[in-house]
């Protein structure tokens, strides 16, 4: 039987407006202690100011793009976004990127709301069988891991969060408490890539595609995969074919920005 589901409770509503207020005098205290600027507009003491935050509105997109299973099938993977890739929320993307970590903060709770509600629909339309999703961020090289310090995409998952299924309501209430464990079951390889010459032109393709591992943890785990931006598509894709090559069961992804498609 088929119920409509139920608004969060009036305490999570109000305790969410008290840890806003408590968020925003923190990172008043925090300008004050650490002097800093907006990234967009330069503005003294803050990472991202109020009116530059204003300027980004959540906008949920989605689009498939065409994967190819285990079996060599061709499939359709559905994927997720929260905003365009575009003024404010590319200038901050980039600056998170080059360091700024502490601006993720602004971009976060888009990227924990369309996750929520990704995972929500998952869950509500029966496709993960009552079984726990997991939650696959792309991986960055060591190399940039070891530039930044951080990883960018699992920095706007966490970065100020309590809980990502704040957005979650009605049976999927009870999965609140829990915070979304990211699974690392992602890695760039690390090769000396394979010198062109000699290869056919199908081993060409495979020696610049294939450039992601997943781990054999993921075997028959349902998955979403997060990443920051989807352009083409062209990671996603390799993410899905690495992670289905181990047996994990990719239910879907989701990004906090997606770009105009590109012409094929
Ligand atoms: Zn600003």
């Amino acid at each position: 039987m088929a119920s409509s589901p139920s608004p969060p409770p009036r305490f999570l509503l109000s305790s969410q407006r008290v840890w806003n207020t408590l968020r925003e005098s923190l990172r008043d205290a925090v300008g004050l202690v650490l002097p800093t600027w907006c990234v967009v507009c330069g503005t003294e003491n803050r990472s991202v100011c109020g009116a530059c935050r204003e300027t980004i509105v959540y906008r949920e997109n989605r689009r498939s793009i065409p994967v190819v299973d285990r079996a060599g099938a061709v499939r359709e993977l559905w994927v997720c976004s929260a905003v365009a890739y575009e003024g404010n929320v590319r200038r901050i993307l980039l600056a998170v990127k080059e360091g700024r970590s502490d601006a993720s903060g602004a971009l976060a709770p888009l990227l924990r709301r369309v996750l929520g509600d990704e995972l929500a629909r998952l869950y509500r339309s029966g496709a993960s069988a009552g079984r726990v999703i997991r939650v696959v961020p792309m991986p960055s090289t060591a190399r940039s891991e070891r530039l930044r310090g951080f990883r960018p995409v699992e920095l706007l998952v966490r970065s100020g969060s309590l809980c990502v299924f704040g957005f979650l309501e009605g049976a999927w209430r009870q999965d609140a408490s829990r915070r979304v464990r990211l699974k690392r079951w992602l890695r760039v390889r690390r090769r000396r890539r394979k010198n062109q010459v000699g290869l056919s032109r199908t081993e060409r393709q495979r020696n610049v595609d294939e450039t992601l591992v997943a781990s054999y943890q993921c075997a028959t785990n349902f998955i979403v995969i997060v990443d920051d931006v989807i352009t083409t598509g062209s990671s996603l894709r390799e993410s899905y074919r690495a992670l289905s090559e181990k047996g994990g069961i990719v239910l879907g992804a989701v990004t906090l920005a997606h770009t105009p498609r590109h012409p094929v």
